[in-house]
Formats: structure tokens, sequence, C-alpha cells
């Protein structure tokens, strides 16, 4: 291991890796990052990895639809894959909720994002598999759809390390070292790496890592679990993604005739919380889904998993530099949407440390001092995983 780095990044997820990979990009690649497990095994590796633009904020809106670009052509402006595939994107309303979701699409319009208020008509044109007799409003993203965490994390990776960058796994950090109000070192189990900056990105455990340092971020962890069903075979090819604020579920189709449901926001403990899914849950998300897809009566369920979101008290991340601490930083507390602004947050970040500010996209909305100001970012929505 090198005993010195100008950067040391503690987390490999897709967000750690996409810091890492756009330092090297603008220069910085004596820099070194630290996984404890592998790249990818923590909240990255079990994201149903949706790519949506529907935020409430034009701030995680903007990031998304940049982001979504980056993704599209990932193999051109990265070089790897990203497995995007584009299946198009539905919210589905109720009354209560009808009002927010088209100032949301009027908001994200004017951020240029390619979405609109539709009709049920509509829908029957684009996904005739949909039932949404019960919605009260419709918004439709064509552009949508998902991709891969885990290819995407590892070609960050592998970038980086080609440009220069390390990168080690099973290592864990144990502590930031500071010393008269500045990062000197990062500490793992049987090593110590001499630096000046050190970004924590290690998702739900970054909360540890930050109290080690003296700094309280309000983070804390929630398990969502994702069940997947398989479809009836030759019933139907696929469906667009979708989010349900009538049923508090989002979905997205898979490979061969596979769907996946993500469903639940319960309190869990980061190291000894259930990674399965509640088998008690599962006749419930089948009636609910099959409520929006009735062709998929008469699929089965094929199991599941279970991760946890890092929320903050507004479910928005944090990015910023850490006040009184020269040299630190921390990009955490994605909550249940980071997956999809990996590009922008690791461009973001990267502006933030070599060049003092973040200018591809102004990331204040996003500053750590915002909760004890008390100016928290807000959502149209009462269901927190749409925020
Ligand atoms: C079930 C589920 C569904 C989701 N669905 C979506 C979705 O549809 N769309 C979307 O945009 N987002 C979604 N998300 C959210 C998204 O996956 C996360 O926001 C994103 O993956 C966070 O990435 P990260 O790099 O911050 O964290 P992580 O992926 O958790 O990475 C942190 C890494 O740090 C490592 N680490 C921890 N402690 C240490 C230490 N001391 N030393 C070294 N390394 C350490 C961990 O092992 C881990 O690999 C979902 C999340 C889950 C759990």
């Amino acid at each position: 291991m090198k005993d010195t780095a100008e950067a040391v990044i503690i987390g490999g997820g897709i967000m750690g890796c996409s810091i890492l990979y756009n330092m090297a990009v603008r220069g910085l690649t004596d820099s070194v990052l630290l996984e404890r497990d592998s790249l990818g095994s923590g909240s990255t590796g079990k994201s149903q990895a949706i790519c949506r633009m529907h935020y409430s904020n034009p701030v995680t809106a903007r990031m998304a639809w940049e982001s979504m670009k980056v993704y599209r052509d990932f193999e051109e402006v990265v070089g790897g894959p990203a497995g995007y595939v584009r299946t198009g994107y539905l919210v589905i309303a109720g009354a209560e909720d009808r009002a927010a979701m088209e100032a949301n699409v009027a908001m994200q319009v004017e951020q240029g994002i390619n979405t609109s208020v539709v009709t049920s008509e509509d829908v029957a044109e684009v996904a005739p598999m949909l039932d949404v007799s019960d919605a009260a409003g419709l918004a439709y993203e064509p552009e949508s759809g998902y991709a891969d965490p885990y290819s995407i994390t590892t070609t960050y990776s592998t970038r980086a390390r080609e440009m220069g960058c390390s990168v080690l796994t099973a290592t864990a950090v144990t502590g930031v070292e500071v010393s008269h109000g500045r990062v000197v070192a990062v500490r793992t189990a049987g090593d110590r790496i001499e630096t000046s900056m050190a970004v924590v990105a290690a998702g739900p455990w970054s909360r540890g890592l930050l109290s080690g340092v003296g700094v309280e971020a309000p983070l804390s962890t929630v398990r969502h679990q994702m069940i997947i069903i398989r479809r009836p075979q030759g019933v139907l090819d696929t469906h667009p993604a979708f989010g349900d604020l009538v049923q508090e579920f989002s979905s997205r189709p898979d490979a061969t005739d596979i769907t996946l449901v993500g469903v639940g926001e319960e309190d869990a403990d980061l190291d000894t919380y259930n990674q399965g899914v509640d088998l008690s849950m599962v006749e419930d998300v089948f009636a609910k889904l099959e409520r929006r897809v009735p062709a998929i009566a008469g699929g089965f369920f094929q199991g599941g998993w279970s991760g946890l979101f890092t929320i903050t008290p507004d479910w928005h991340p944090i990015l910023d530099r850490v006040e009184g601490i020269d040299g630190l930083y921390c990009a955490v507390g994605f909550s249940g949407h980071g997956f999809k602004l990996s590009p922008m947050v690791g461009a973001a970040m990267a502006e933030l440390i070599l060049e003092g500010a973040a200018r591809t996209i102004d990331i204040t909305p996003l500053r750590l001092s915002r909760f004890a100001e008390g100016d928290l970012l807000s959502s149209r929505y009462r269901y927190n995983v749409l925020a």
C-alpha cells in the first residue's frame, strides 16, 4: 500500500468510484480508494437502478437529467458498459398528489427535461399493459429507464486505475486522522496513508467515520425490499419503469420476463438488518403489481433482497466540504435515489475538491449546514422514495 497520497477516498460504491474517476480526469491521479469489502457491495449493488428525472427540486432533477446522458453514452464518454436500457418512466399519482406532480413536471420542463403530463389515452398508446384507471394524474418520461450499477462502478474504477489511481478492496478504513484542524492521514487496520485530503463516501457507514472526527451528520438507515416477480412467459415482453404514488411502490422490468418491485421503508441497523425479503409482504406486493399490470397475473415470486437507504432529514444527499476540518469532504445520504446521480455527483465533488467550487451544477442546496440552518429541501410528495 502507498504510504502517501494527495487524496484518499473512503468507500468503493458508485459514488466513491465516480469521484475517484472524475478527479483523475481533471488531473489528480495520486489518489487511493479504500473499500472494506468489494466494489459495489454496499447499497450500490442492491439498487433497483431506475433512472428517472422526476424530482421536486431543480438541483436533483438537473443532476438526474445530465447523469442520464452520461449513462446513455457511457461507452463513449467513460469507456465501459453501463447497461442502460431505455424503458420510459411513468409517474402515477392519486388525487392528493396530482397538483404536486404537475408542478414537478413544470419545473422539470424548465430544466430542459423531456417529460410531460399525459392522459390515460396517451398511456394506452405507449404502455397498453398498464392499468391507470385509478390515477388522477400521470407524467411520462420517454428517455428514462434503468442501468447496471456494478458495471458502472467497476468501469469508473478501472478507468481511474488506468490513469494511475490506486484502488484497494478488502481494506477497511478505521479512521481519519486530523491535526490542528487539518486532515493528515487515513488509517486502516494495519496501515496509515499520509494525505491532506479525505473524501467520505462510505454510504450507510459514513456516519461512524464522520463522528470519529467529531462531525455529527444527520444520517440514518432504512431498509428497502426488492421483490423479484417472474412474468408468465410469452404474455408480456416488457413494460415501462414506473413510480406508483397511489400504492407506494416502484417497478421496472429486468432481463427475460422479470419485473422488480421496490417497496418498504423501515428503520434498520446497518450491520444486522435482514438482507432477504419478508415473505409476509409478497402477497400484498403481488396484488398491487397485478392491479397495475394485470397481465402479470399468473406470474410467480422468485425471491428478492433488501438493501439500505442512507437517509437525511430531507431525503437529499450532502455534497460538501466539512467546515472546521481542512481537506475533509463528504458525499453521503443518497437515500433511495443516488444511483442515477453518480456522474454529476462525481463531477461536482471533483470540482469542489480541485477547483474550490462545483461549476457543472450548483450544489449549494446540498450543503451540510442546511440542517442546522433549517433550510431543508422539500419534496412535494409524502412518499419520500420519490423525493
Ligand atoms: C434496495 C435499493 C433500491 C434502490 N433503488 C434505486 C433506484 O432505483 N434509483 C436510484 O437512483 N437509486 C436507488 N437506490 C439508491 C442508490 O443505490 C444509492 O443511493 C447509491 O448506491 C449510494 O452509493 P454510495 O456509493 O453512496 O454507497 P454504497 O454503495 O453503500 O458504497 C459505500 C461503500 O463504502 C464501503 N465502506 C463502508 N465503510 C467503509 C470503511 N470503513 N472503509 C472502507 N470502505 C467502507 C462499503 O463497503 C460500500 O461499498 C437504491 C438503493 C437500495 C438499497
